[in-house]
C-alpha cells in the first residue's frame, strides 16, 4: 500500500515574515496528518524551512538543482548544498524550468542523477502541453520524458524517487485535469515502469499537479494511481494547503 504525499511548490513567492506564518501553521497541523507532507521553497529560505520544520513530520526541499557537483557555474546550487540544509526532496524538470529555462530531457535526467547521488529524493515532473494533448500525443511526451531518466539512471533509480504528472495546461491556470484524465496518465506511467520492473512500479508514488485546490483534491486523490499532489498556488495559503493534506 503506497502512502500519499502532498508537496507544496512555493515557486518564487514569499518573504521571511509570510513564510514564517505559513511554516508555523503547517508545522502545527502536521502532527495530525496521516499523509507525507513537504514544502519546496526558494533557495534563500531553505535555512528558514529547516529551522522551522526540523523535528516535525513536514519535509522540505528545493525547486531545482544543478546537474554539476561543483565548479564555475555561477548562480547554480548543487545537490550537496541542498543536503547541507536538510532537504529531503528536490523538484526536477518542473515544466516552468523546461519551458522558461530551456531544460531538455537530457538535462533533467542529469539533474535527477545528481540529486539521487547526493541522497536526495527527486520529484520528477512530467507532463504535456495543451497542443500536445490536443494532438493526441500525451502518452508519447510523458513516456519520452520518463524514458530519458530511466536510460540515464536505470529503472531501480525510480524506486528512490517520486513522480509528478503535471499537465502544463493545468498549472496555474485554474483548469484541472479531470480525475479520470489524470488517472489515465498515471496508469500509463505506472504501466511503463512496470514493463521494466513491476515492484518499482507498484511502490512508485505518482503525484498529480495542476490547479489542485481543497475543492477538487479529494476526488483526484481517490483515483487508484494518484498518490497525492504537487501543489503550487494553493500551497501558499495555509488553510488551503492543509485542507488538501487532509484530503490525502
Ligand atoms: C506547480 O507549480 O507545480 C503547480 C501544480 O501549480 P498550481 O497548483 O498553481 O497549478
Amino acid at each position: 500500500m503506497r502512502t500519499k504525499l502532498v508537496a507544496g511548490n512555493w515557486k518564487m513567492h514569499g518573504n521571511l515574515a509570510t513564510n514564517q506564518a505559513l511554516l508555523n501553521r503547517v508545522r502545527e497541523a502536521s502532527a495530525g496528518l496521516s499523509c507525507g507532507c513537504a514544502v519546496c521553497v526558494p533557495f534563500p529560505y531553505l535555512a528558514q524551512a529547516q529551522a522551522s520544520l526540523a523535528g516535525s513530520k513536514v519535509a522540505w526541499g528545493g525547486q531545482n538543482v544543478s546537474e554539476h557537483g561543483q565548479g564555475a557555474y555561477t548562480g547554480e546550487v548543487s545537490a550537496a548544498m541542498l543536503v547541507e540544509f536538510g532537504c529531503r526532496y528536490v523538484l526536477v524538470g518542473h515544466s516552468e524550468r523546461r519551458a522558461l529555462y530551456g531544460e531538455t530531457d537530457a538535462m533533467v535526467a542529469a539533474k535527477f542523477a545528481a540529486a539521487l547521488q547526493a541522497g536526495l529524493t527527486p520529484i520528477l515532473c512530467v507532463g504535456e502541453t495543451l497542443a500536445e494533448r490536443e494532438a493526441g500525443i500525451t502518452g508519447v511526451v510523458v513516456t519520452r520524458q520518463l524514458d530519458a531518466v530511466i536510460s540515464a539512471s536505470g529503472i531501480s533509480a525510480l524506486g528512490k524517487a517520486v513522480l509528478a504528472y503535471e499537465p502544463v495546461w493545468a498549472i496555474g491556470t485554474g483548469k484541472t485535469a479531470s480525475p479520470q484524465q489524470a488517472q489515465d496518465v498515471h496508469a500509463l506511467i505506472r504501466a511503463r515502469v512496470a514493463e521494466s520492473d513491476a515492484a518499482v512500479a507498484q511502490g512508485l508514488q505518482i503525484l498529480y499537479g495542476g490547479s489542485v485546490k481543497p475543492g477538487n483534491a479529494q476526488e483526484l486523490f481517490a483515483m487508484p494511481d494518484i498518490d497525492g499532489g504537487l501543489i503550487g498556488g494553493a500551497s501558499l495559503v495555509a488553510d488551503d494547503f492543509l485542507a488538501i493534506c487532509s484530503a490525502a
